[in-house]
């Protein structure tokens, strides 16, 4: 964050009284509308962080407000910001959401996970930027994976899968791949994907399964719309999904025990998308579109614990003895501590802010920002933000031009304020 050269070191209570009237006013006022001064940057793009890839919603000061794979918006202040790739992979399933499990003890959310690691080096071998909506182990919806490719605009966007099920006999395998219906584009990546990843794995001979699905088709509602939500809310992509083969088959799940043939799927899938993205091959194995209401219940990030994300952010603002006073004792009459009378201010310096389409709000002027740490400031109260509440304490200080210590302590003035004209 940027740090003012301009600071105060003396005592100015009477001024941040004055301040908080001021910000009371605005939420007594019927403001005339104003065009936002300070919109936020509509970023788009991802972090990377710790295997898990978040969509950008803002950027803000020195970090991100970014989307978990749980989608709660969080405030991020350390991780690669990444804007474009060639090619987004998204390794299926995840966290409790395991996918079909093999025989032999093979989980697909592990396997899928292996052979997009291996993809991606092999795109990145033919030149390709590629990014991966997860590369570990981590729970996440489809909407989430969804977000991350529409944040990244890739020119090709494939969901990795190994298919369960199937029991009736093939003499080749049952790959199949799925495509966004009425698609030409999605349709071809579809049908390479098909192609590629059918001949690499037929060069193995084994008590292969398949259904009437093998190939590359659409899988609709009889609304006519997408089944799968990677298609379904990519509209603007190139997408498509790709179930090599049939890990519930014990006969494919040992095969797929063989990084030998983990890394020829890879450089199909590798292939394929180079094909898609450099020349007009049509693919094959094309199947008319199918409907299908059946609700697969995968997918929903249903109970995702997104604990892990994001760091607990701490700072510290001073108070002259008079302020410290004044808190402590609106904070006792609301019956709350110092601490979180000051954070609920920075929540209702949030609510004047969500008006700002209805009142207008600029930053402060520099001697109306109140000095937060110095001499002449006798007590200090150490506001404490969880990932979460971050988001609001960084979207405050931005739109009022403000560090975060000296968000809460507007906050602080304010909710002194309010709470004395109310008592
Ligand atoms: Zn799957």
């Amino acid at each position: 964050m940027e740090r003012r050269a301009y600071r105060r070191a003396v005592p100015r209570h009477p001024r941040t009284r004055m301040l908080a009237a001021s910000c009371a006013m605005l939420a007594l006022a019927a403001a005339t509308p104003a065009l936002s001064a300070s919109d936020h940057d509509l970023a788009s793009g991802v972090v990377l962080l710790d295997g898990a890839t978040f969509p950008v919603v803002a950027t803000l000061g020195d970090g991100w407000i970014a989307t978990t794979p749980c989608r709660t918006e969080i405030f991020l202040d350390r991780g690669d910001f990444l804007d474009r790739v060639d090619v987004l992979l998204d390794p299926g399933h995840g966290g409790p959401e395991t996918g079909s499990v093999g025989a032999n003890g093979i989980v697909e959310r592990d396997l899928n996970l292996g052979v997009a690691h291996l993809a991606k080096l092999a795109l990145e071998d033919l030149g390709y930027t590629v990014a991966l909506t997860r590369s570990r182990d981590l729970h996440m919806g489809i909407r989430q994976r969804a977000a991350i490719a529409n944040a990244l605009q890739p020119r090709a966007f494939v969901s990795i899968h190994h298919n369960g099920g199937a029991v009736r006999r093939s003499s080749d395998p049952g790959t199949e791949a799925f495509h966004q219906v009425d698609d030409d584009a999605s349709r071809r990546l579809a049908g390479l994907l098909y192609e590629e990843v059918h001949a690499a794995l037929s060069a193995w001979d084994v008590a292969w399964v398949d259904t009437v699905h093998q190939g590359a088709s659409a899988r609709i509602r009889s609304s006519g719309l997408d089944v799968y939500g990677i298609l379904r809310l990519t509209p603007d992509l190139n997408s498509a999904i790709v179930e090599a083969a049939y890990l519930s088959n014990p006969a494919e799940a040992d095969l797929l025990a063989d990084v030998e043939v983990l890394q020829a799927e890879a450089d199909a899938i590798a292939r394929a998308l180079h094909r898609f993205l450099g020349s007009d091959d049509p693919g094959t194995g094309f199947k008319r579109a199918f409907v299908d209401e059946a609700v697969t219940g995968t997918g929903t990030g249903w109970n995702c614990d997104d604990s892990g994300y994001g760091s607990t952010l701490s700072y510290a603002v001073g108070y002259t003895e008079t302020e410290y006073a004044d808190l402590s004792a609106m904070a006792a009459r609301a019956g709350h501590t110092p601490e979180s009378l000051q954070q609920f201010g920075v929540y209702a310096l949030d609510f004047f802010h969500a008006l700002q389409d209805r009142v207008e709000l600029d930053p402060l002027p520099p001697e109306a920002i109140p000095a937060v740490d110095g001499s002449g400031l006798d007590a200090s109260v150490t506001g404490r933000w969880l990932p979460q509440d971050q988001v609001v304490l960084m979207r405050v200080a931005d739109a009022y031009g403000l560090s975060p210590a000296e968000a809460q302590k507007v906050g602080a003035v304010l909710m002194v304020f309010l709470v004395g004209i109310s008592g």
